[in-house]
């Protein structure tokens, strides 16, 4: 893999200088957060860029890269976080011009976060790295049927899995375990990819092209695509798109899919999605627009909590056992990251996703791209 990394503390003390004085010299402590996430670069090969990313958390939060690598699809090891992890525990230790740097959390999808922590794919029979529930083989994949009494994974219950395996399997330890971190709270499940391009999108497409007991028909399609454009012109501008016809349903970015579940979806699906499935659905819409808000995620986190897991015990019901894969089984978790985040923006992937999309507008050809990226 190439790899170029950029000096963490220097990069931070530039990106610092874009923030008014009176809100840098206010504070005393410095949070930070990182992402690690492939993108693939070209259609045409399976070259990824595998960037790891640094978000401030101030107003707005600023994200820039530490380390750009260029590798194939998936990693063969974690070499590339290396010298990251070298930078944090150095300003971890020192701070950062008279302030303490703390890091919030390390954000990924969930392949991501079993590659960074070492532990077993998502799609594995335990692929929950929250609890401890052991999948199910249904149709081809793996599912998870428990909704309650599920025992959580600990930092602690980490560490210790991990230094066994170590011992007896002669498995090499993730980097990020020599970093004071959490390795449960601190990798938080990321609802942009679960709830947003997960949950959201399954559901929709299960309405369009599902069994025929939860299958909209072709007109009900049709309606909800005409009420999703009249809704175009009552998107106020802080929205990043406009409503979409679900014929473009393949096409939805995360965003258009956080629409649809918080915002617009329950009033285009009303009165035409059968009304248990319109009940489900607003069980998960209300459980998620009470977790993204900052004023209500905390205050109401033991009610969407109950909502969320109606929403997926209803599921198995609904739409069968096959339904219950790891998107769905992630939603039980969410609002725990809520409560100890404050809110589900705190801990997502959209900041990212917005400095990976720019990440990648700046490879204009094909030879050197990680070149491109570091120069440009
Ligand atoms: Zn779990």
């Amino acid at each position: 893999m190439e790899c170029v990394h950029f000096n963490l503390r220097e990069s931070l003390s530039r990106q610092l200088q874009h923030y008014p004085k009176d809100i840098t010299e206010e504070i005393t402590t410095l949070e930070i957060s990182f992402n690690i996430d492939g993108l693939p670069i070209f259609k045409s090969s399976k070259a990824h860029l595998w960037p790891i990313l640094c978000a401030i958390h101030l107003n707005p939060v600023r994200v820039f890269p530490v380390t750009l690598t260029l590798g194939p699809s998936k990693p063969s090891n974690l070499d590339f976080v290396e010298d990251a992890i070298k930078d944090i525990q150095e300003l971890l230790d020192n701070g950062l011009e008279g302030k303490q740097v703390k890091i919030k959390c390390v954000v990924c999808d969930a392949p991501g976060r079993a590659m960074v922590k070492k532990i077993k794919q998502f799609s594995g029979y335990y692929g929950c790295d929250k609890c401890t529930q052991r999948g199910l083989w249904v149709s081809g994949r793996v599912t998870y049927p428990d909704v309650d009494n599920l025992t959580l994974h600990t930092n602690e219950t980490y560490r210790t899995e991990m230094a066994r395996r170590e011992k007896d399997d002669d498995v090499s330890l993730s980097p990020f375990v020599r970093l004071p971190l959490d390795m449960v709270n601190q990798f938080p499940i990321d609802y942009m990819h679960q709830a947003c391009l997960g949950v959201t999108k399954k559901m929709i497409t299960e309405w369009m092209r599902g069994e025929r007991n939860v299958r909209m028909s072709a007109g009900q399609i049709n309606q909800v695509s005409q009420r999703l454009l009249s809704l175009r012109k009552a998107i106020p501008s802080c929205f990043a798109r406009k409503p979409r016809g679900l014929e473009n349903i393949d096409r939805w970015k995360a965003t258009e899919l956080r629409q649809f579940a918080v915002y617009t979806g329950k009033i285009v699906l009303k009165g035409i999605l059968a009304d248990e499935l319109y009940d489900h659905f607003m069980a998960f819409s209300v459980a998620l627009s009470l977790l993204l808000s900052p004023n209500l995620a905390v205050e109401h986190n033991s009610y969407s909590s109950e909502l969320m897991t109606y929403f997926v015990a209803k599921t198995k019901e609904l739409y069968g056992d096959h339904f219950m894969v790891y998107n769905v089984h992630s939603m039980l978790h969410v609002p725990a990251e809520a409560m100890n985040f404050g809110t589900l923006d705190a801990c997502s992937a959209f900041p990212f996703e917005n400095f990976l999309g720019k990440l990648k507008r700046l490879i204009r050809s094909g030879s050197q791209p990680l070149v491109q990226v570091a120069k440009r």
